[in-house]
């Protein structure tokens, strides 16, 4: 089916400082991925902390700033009426803030809460309010009221009117997480970046939370990154996994290719590590030897040869691409 947001070999690297007078240092935090997501599609990004995820999925919003590669857009139904033809994939890579605003309705990000992503000062109402203004998508009060109700609804924070006047500090974290989800919905994005949406709610609201974001892909179907650190939840929620290392994706495929069999030494390591369920949601760290390189300087060859029980001396060497194996699935190892 078609595909609603492409990166390009996209490398993403921060400034951050520097050496004598020319040399810049920087930290490599996307290392040349690509990856598209599809229309209706789940993917979930895992790997540990450091590894480039969250970049990655500001990285396809366009909410940093891409060093290489490209970033595209679907962006059918915002220049339909536009004279210019423009084609379906829309090159955003380059695009000013002010360009993207217009196309932004579509290309949401919900955050891990929040204390940060809802603004104390504004009530729930103004919160939910202010993105259905910014993109004109409703044209009268009652219009706005009936949909921030609907939302409300949808997530449960019911009676809508208990909650409306409410600021965030007067909600409970799982309460906040359901407005953040709210405010994207509201806006029936194309595509959303969930990032760790829900690692810090209790288990009920956790569910809760995965089940709009199911039912949304069902009923709008929207395209989904869901960018997460667990496992079990990558395998239930998602129609692709993609695996990340030190700001690459090392393996991709179907839940049951990558979950069920394995192919890279990364992957399995962080397979083996997964705790037994348990309700605080423990995260085990990958039994691997060593520690995760730094990313200012990054490993030559294959990126995760220094601490690989299998390396060969061609992993050194040679970066290995990202190939398909067989099926959807795809691994970059020399082993295969
Ligand atoms: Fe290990 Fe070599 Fe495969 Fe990298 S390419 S994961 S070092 S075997």
């Amino acid at each position: 089916s078609e595909t609603v947001v492409r990166a390009e070999n996209v490398q993403v690297k921060y400034l951050i400082g520097r050496a004598g007078l020319f040399k810049r240092i920087y930290v490599n935090a996307v290392n040349g991925v690509s990856l598209d997501v599809k229309k209706g599609e789940i993917v979930s990004l895992i790997g540990e902390s450091g590894s480039g995820k969250t970049t990655l999925g500001k990285a396809m919003l366009r909410l940093v700033d891409i060093y290489s590669g490209k970033i595209y857009w679907d962006s059918t139904d915002v220049t339909k009426d536009s004279k210019k033809d423009v084609t379906k994939l829309r090159d955003v890579t380059k695009l000013s803030e002010g360009i993207l605003r217009r196309l932004r309705k579509n290309f949401q990000l919900i955050q891990q809460d929040p204390y940060g992503a809802l603004d104390p000062r504004l009530t729930i109402y103004e919160i939910l309010a202010e993105g259905l203004r910014l993109h004109k998508l409703v044209k009268s009060q009652e219009e706005e009221r009936e949909k921030i109700y609907e939302i409300l609804k949808i997530v449960k924070l019911t009676p809508p009117e208990n909650f409306i006047k409410k600021r965030p500090y007067e909600l409970s974290g799982g309460q906040r997480q359901r407005v953040v989800v709210a405010r994207a919905l509201l806006l029936q994005p194309k595509f959303i970046v969930a990032d760790e949406p829900i690692s810090m709610l209790d288990a009920s609201t956790r569910g809760q939370i995965l089940e709009f974001i199911l039912k949304d892909r069902e009923t709008r179907q929207t395209a989904y990154l869901f960018i997460t650190h667990d496992i079990s939840i990558a395998s239930y929620i998602s129609d692709r996994i993609a695996v990340m290392y030190l700001g690459k994706i090392v393996e991709m495929g179907k839940p049951e290719e990558v979950i069920s069999e394995p192919l890279h030494p990364y992957t399995k390591a962080l397979i083996d590590a997964v705790p037994v369920p348990d309700p605080d949601y423990g995260i085990k760290e990958p039994n691997i030897k060593g520690e995760l390189p730094s990313p200012i300087e990054l490993p030559s060859g294959c990126v995760f040869n220094p601490r690989c029980p299998l390396a060969k001396p061609i992993c050194k060497e040679k970066e290995p691409e990202l190939k398909k194996v067989k099926g959807d699935h795809y691994v970059a190892c020399h082993l295969y």
